[in-house]
């Protein structure tokens, strides 16, 4: 999975506010609860507490119950990466925009591979769709192609 591989360029600084140790995985369970704690966000250096306030807003808003555990944040953030390919962006500036926006880093090779992958999925999906005539399906899997592969 995509979010796996991202990694909190301010997690030292994080950790120094939160006053434990995390993991740098910036999806990994104890910094997704940290981030979602009542932490003092305003020791923060103005530029850090931006990105980590976009982090949140972005990715660990919803209501399940299990929030932030419930799998959410990391399939938007695997949507969020599909949607700035589809906005005309490339590896190398989905990987910037990543860094810029929510202090994630996020190798270009790694976005790369991951497109690919989504490329594949969908050309599995516009398969089985076509078989079993549902063509609305199918068109959908080949637009999201053709958005990906531009
Ligand atoms: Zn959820």
């Amino acid at each position: 999975m995509i979010a796996s591989k991202a990694r909190l360029r301010s997690s030292r600084r994080l950790e120094r506010i939160a006053g434990f140790r995390l993991p740098d995985r910036a999806f990994h369970g104890v910094v997704l609860d940290t981030l979602t704690s009542r932490l003092d966000f305003d020791r923060l250096d103005p530029t850090t507490r931006e990105q980590l306030l976009e982090f949140v807003a972005d990715f660990l808003r919803c209501d399940c119950k299990k929030s932030p555990q419930c799998g959410c944040p990391e399939r938007r953030f695997a949507a969020t990466v599909l949607e700035l390919r589809e906005a005309g962006l490339d590896h190398r500036q989905i990987s910037a925009h990543l860094a810029d926006i929510y202090g994630i880093e996020l190798f270009p090779a790694d976005i790369l591979s991951y497109l690919e992958d989504s490329v594949h999925v969908l050309e599995a999906i516009e398969k089985v769709a076509a078989l079993q005539d549902r063509t609305a399906v199918a068109a959908g899997a080949r637009t999201h192609i053709a958005a990906l592969e531009r």
